[in-house]
């Protein structure tokens, strides 16, 4: 049978790596909807490859720009703009799959919204789940969406874990997961000189090509933090029981550690395409187009434990975890801002630990029971990193 998809931030790393999956399988994944942002060029070649019904832009003038295009080049794609689309495009009633690869906070809606649809969702958007956690997991399971994980760690420990895991470490015999990290570009830095380093070191990234937002995330190790909390949400694992494993070689992409002594793992190239074919074939398996790995190559894995001082993001998501209610969306919020401000040149790489840990503090606790609190906590945090970077700046 083919599987209908929406591609929720198709012009991404993600979003390029799942249509080459589809490339190589045509005959079983049609593509219905490409969502994107403001790169034209490519969603335009995108939508002239994969002939989808609907495109999406950012805004009105984009997708007139883009309609007048398409129409130039025979393509019969109809064109719409904005987050209400996005919702759209997320729960239209052919599409069986969602890829929900936007990056940060804006992929919460239509992420929510194929839930609610009771879509299979394939989830590389980590954002939307570590904000909404108890909101977006009690609409997976009340509409009945199959969540599969993209993120290659949790992909790896889905992997791991027995095929009919629900959510309960001691039935299944599991003492602890092992989430592996790479310790990004800046692991042997010399402390003093992280104050300096510019967006474009943070961004070249040892061992994977990402986004920029993602990359600057993993040289913070703030990617780290965000995906403990995802675990804790997609596996239903408390904190204590996630053990980060500092692996340079991103080989071992994750593990899981039984109470008789096995541990059971997830290994091969760092390669975005085979989580995503995983995903997209689950429970069969179909090739992906990455190379198979060479252990001989390899030779040599390195393990060690992740250092807190050089990396207080990861502490920060250790804490928002405790804290619970908004503290993990507050926490993803001044990220995202703090982050933004460090691209702009406004603030430097290790003030974005720095001004985070403030808007925690200053954050108010609420209680998130709907989509509505979760977005007025990302707002209100939002809010208190722009006056916390603003008065930074004015000292
Ligand atoms: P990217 O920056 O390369 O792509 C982001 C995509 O989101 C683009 O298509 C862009 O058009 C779209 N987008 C951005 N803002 C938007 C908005 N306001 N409205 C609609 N669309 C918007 O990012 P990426 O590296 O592909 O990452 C995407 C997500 O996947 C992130 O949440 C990231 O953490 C996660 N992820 C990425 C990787 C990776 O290897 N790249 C691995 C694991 C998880
Ligand atoms: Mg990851």
């Amino acid at each position: 049978m083919v599987q209908n998809l929406t591609i929720l931030g198709s012009t991404g790393s993600i979003g390029v790596s799942t249509l080459d999956v589809i490339r190589q399988h045509p005959r079983r994944y049609q593509v219905v909807a490409l969502c994107a942002h403001s790169q034209l060029d490519r969603l335009f070649d995108q939508c002239l490859e994969f002939r989808p019904r609907y495109a999406v832009v950012k805004n009105a003038v984009l997708a007139s720009e883009l309609r007048m295009r398409l129409q130039a080049a025979e393509c019969p794609t109809s064109v719409e703009s904005g987050p209400d689309a996005l919702v759209r495009m997320a729960g239209l009633p052919e599409v069986d799959t969602v890829m929900a690869a936007i990056v940060g906070a804006a992929g919460l809606p239509p992420t929510l919204a194929a839930a609610v649809a009771g879509k299979k969702i394939l989830l590389a958007n980590k954002e939307a789940l570590v904000m909404a956690g108890p909101v977006f997991m009690r609409a997976v399971r009340e509409y009945g969406a199959t969540l599969l994980p993209i993120d290659s760690e949790h992909n790896a420990i889905f992997q791991s874990l027995p095929q009919d895991y629900a959510g309960d470490l001691c039935k299944s015999g599991v003492q602890n997961l092992l989430l592996t990290a790479s310790g990004g570009p800046f692991r042997n830095t010399p402390l003093e000189a992280l104050e300096n380093v510019s967006p474009e070191q943070a961004c070249a990234h040892p061992n994977w090509v990402m986004g920029r937002k993602i990359s600057v995330d993993s040289a913070t190790m703030m990617n780290k933090g965000l995906e403990m909390i995802e675990a804790h949400w997609l596996f239903n694992v408390p904190a204590e029981k996630i053990q980060v494993v500092v692996h340079p070689q991103s080989v071992v992409h994750s593990l899981v550690q039984y109470v008789d002594g096995s541990v059971i793992a997830e290994l091969g190239n760092p390669d975005m395409r085979t989580p995503i074919a995983h995903a997209l074939a689950y429970p069969e398996r179909i090739p992906s187009g990455v190379d198979p790995l060479d252990l001989f190559k390899v030779a040599s894995l390195h393990f060690e434990r992740p250092d807190f001082d050089r990396f207080p993001c990861l502490q920060l998501a250790y804490r928002a975890l405790k804290e619970g209610n908004s503290s993990p969306a507050t926490l993803n919020a001044a990220n995202e801002i703090a982050v933004q401000a460090f691209f702009d040149g406004r603030i430097g790489f290790t003030a974005i630990s720095r001004v985070i840990a403030l808007v925690m503090d200053r954050a108010p606790a609420t209680k998130l029971v709907s989509l509505t609190d979760v977005l007025a906590a990302d707002a209100e945090a939002r809010r208190i990193a722009e006056s916390v970077i603003e008065q930074a700046n004015n000292r």
